[in-house]
């Protein structure tokens, strides 16, 4: 089975968000004073996840994308995974994460059929990292980071560069892949929480490049979309790991764009920062199968051409990116 949408699109990747909730308020992501949550009905259960998944994976998801709010809160997660490791058909597990409680559940995600982990890690100066993060304690991400290289569990580390916040940081953060096989990505700040501000730090993915240029010497790695993402990947000469960077705003890769995702309420999304979408929440407990499936397809017939994001233009809403997992 495949899903195709109006534009000729293959549709094999679904982010799934399991939870509103965090244990984080990153400034990029929420405001200040956080989100108001969900209640509890109004949030899918596990058992509703799971046929959101079983679903779309029988229309042809191939991967799935753990994602939050801060997926390692929710209880019952590594069992919840386990039983979606064992849909037929579907070949990629993984799961985005801040690492807070990584160190202790690294194991039980490993062995849960996580095969990757994404860690958003923004800074590594203690305090910058707890003014972005209001409040996070950088030793506790660094733990959850070497606990899964201990295990092996293959690791992508996400930084949101900001000027002015921690785009010092990028050659750092570039030489974590001299000596370990990471793979560091850079991704341009999203204008979510709207405002004008987003213009000043938006640091582009080209610039970021060539900052990382002046001191390394970056060789591009073949890129398959359809395995890697959307990023531009380069390795330092000789190193063990990989950069990336990720450019929605600058040069999005919406022809490309393999996605779609579901919220924790059951909201399904065919653009991150388009208008369509679907609730599924109602369909899935009327338990009418077929009618969700139909609903799936409608929300990719329905996917957009592009987003409306450029460098100089922001025409969105703004909107909580714990609410919709990133
Ligand atoms: N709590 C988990 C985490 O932080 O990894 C998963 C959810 S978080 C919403 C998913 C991803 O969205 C993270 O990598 C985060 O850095 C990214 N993200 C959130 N807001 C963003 C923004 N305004 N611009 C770019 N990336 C953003
Ligand atoms: Fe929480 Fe992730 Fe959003 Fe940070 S980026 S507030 S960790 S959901």
């Amino acid at each position: 089975m495949q899903l195709t949408d109006s534009f000729g699109r293959k549709i094999n990747y679904l982010r799934l968000s399991v939870t509103d909730r965090c244990n984080l308020r990153c400034s990029y992501c929420m405001p200040a004073a956080g989100v108001p949550s969900l209640k509890h009905h109004e949030i899918l259960s596990y058992e509703e996840l799971l046929q959101v998944s079983q679903a779309a994976v029988a229309l042809g998801v191939e991967k799935i994308r753990i994602t939050g709010g801060e997926p390692l809160v929710r209880k019952g997660i590594t069992g919840f995974l386990r039983e979606l490791g064992g849909i037929e058909g579907l070949r990629h597990l993984v799961l985005t994460t801040n690492g807070l409680l990584l160190a202790e559940m690294v194991d039980e995600l490993r062995a849960a059929g996580v095969q990757r982990l994404n860690i958003s890690l923004d800074s590594l100066r203690d305090t910058t990292f707890t003014t972005i993060t209001r409040g996070g304690d950088l030793r506790r991400v660094l733990a959850g980071i070497a606990a899964a290289e201990k295990v092996g569990i293959p690791l992508k580390l996400n930084m949101v560069v900001m000027r002015g916040v921690n785009d010092d940081e990028l050659l750092d953060f570039a030489a974590m892949t001299l000596d370990r096989p990471l793979s560091v990505r850079f991704i341009e700040y999203m204008p979510a929480a709207g405002g004008d501000g987003w213009r000043s730090l938006l640091v582009p993915g080209g610039e970021i490049l060539s900052r990382i240029a002046t001191r390394f010497k970056l060789v591009p790695v073949f890129r398959d979309s359809k395995l890697t993402g959307p990023a531009r990947n380069y390795k330092i000469e000789g190193a063990a790991g990989m950069v990336g960077v990720i450019t929605p705003v600058s040069g999005h890769f919406c022809g490309e764009c393999n996605r779609i995702r579901v919220t924790s309420s059951g909201m399904a999304k065919s653009c991150l920062f388009g208008h369509e979408e679907e609730d599924l929440k109602p369909i899935i407990r009327s338990g009418d199968r077929a009618l969700l499936e139909g609903t799936l397809r409608r929300l990719v017939s329905s996917k957009p051409l592009k987003h409306p994001l450029s460098e100089t233009n922001c025409r969105c809403d703004p909107f909580a990116m714990s609410r919709i997992g990133g």
